[in-house]
């Protein structure tokens, strides 16, 4: 998979190059570029920012300097292709398992990293005659700029390829899987740590009954934290709900 970041703080991507996602980009499984976005300016200041029309407080990214790193970035790829144009946005849709999964199933993402009030919204609507654009939240808050946002979705997205995880079961049983359900609770040695005990069944060598205590754990911890979930989620009935009652 081929990811291109554009941010005024390229520096804040550094941590492209740690742990898993810096080993997938050694191993060619990632190919990384993070460019500045100034490189697209022609003053003297490198200005990417103006006042907004209508007024208000702050600034807004002009699009001449957007649209120059999208003409450049996308040409650079192989002919007929063009990347999903991906703006982190606290507007956007929001981030979730599935749009990770459909992001991880793309050859090339570029990465808009927005500062100050955004981006003008003529870069993404002309972007969209173009390319596929997808307009993503993370969460219901506000960042100072895109570039976290960015990290954030990378992560999720490139631990869903093929080859990128050591061990792939890892990725079954997580929460805001196929069921939707929380992950349950888990341990590790030593048995006993501060007065508190691992649960007995762990030790049991039963699968069935692990696998069902793990199953009431995930239905109780979801209802508990993010009963939002279950309504959204397909695979649940009334039934299944039963067993945490
Ligand atoms: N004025 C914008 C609004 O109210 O929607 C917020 C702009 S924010 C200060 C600057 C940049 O941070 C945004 O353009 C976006 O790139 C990023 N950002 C902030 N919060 C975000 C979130 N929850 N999800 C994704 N990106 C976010």
């Amino acid at each position: 998979m081929r990811l291109d970041v554009v941010s005024i703080f390229p520096g804040y991507l550094a941590p492209l190059d740690l742990s898993l996602v810096g080993k997938a980009r050694a191993s060619g499984l990632l190919d990384v570029r993070v460019h500045d976005l100034r490189r697209w300016t022609h003053d003297r200041h490198h200005t990417v920012d103006d006042t907004p029309y209508g007024g208000g407080a702050g600034m807004v990214m002009k699009p001449e300097p957007w649209g120059e790193a999208l003409d450049e970035i996308t040409a650079s790829g192989e002919p007929d292709t063009a990347p999903v144009l991906v703006v982190p946005t606290p507007s956007g849709e929001p981030l979730t398992q599935r749009v990770a999964a459909e992001l991880s199933a793309e050859p090339w993402l570029l990465f808009a990293c927005g500062r100050y009030e955004g981006i003008d919204q003529r870069v993404m609507d002309h972007a969209r005659t173009r390319m596929r654009v997808r307009e993503v939240s993370i969460g219901d808050y506000v960042l100072n700029g895109g570039e976290v946002a960015a990290l954030v979705v990378t992560e999720a997205v490139v631990r869903l390829l093929p080859g990128f995880m050591g061990n792939p079961a890892s990725l079954t049983e997580e929460s805001h899987g196929d069921e939707g359900l929380l992950e349950y609770p888990v341990y590790t040695k030593p048995p006993s740590w501060r007065g508190l005990d691992v649960p007995e069944v762990l030790f049991s060598g039963n699968h069935a009954r692990i696998a069902a205590w793990r199953r009431a754990r995930a239905l109780e911890r979801t209802v508990e934290r993010r009963p939002d979930l279950l309504h959204r989620s397909r695979r649940l009935t009334l039934d299944t709900l039963g067993e945490v009652a």
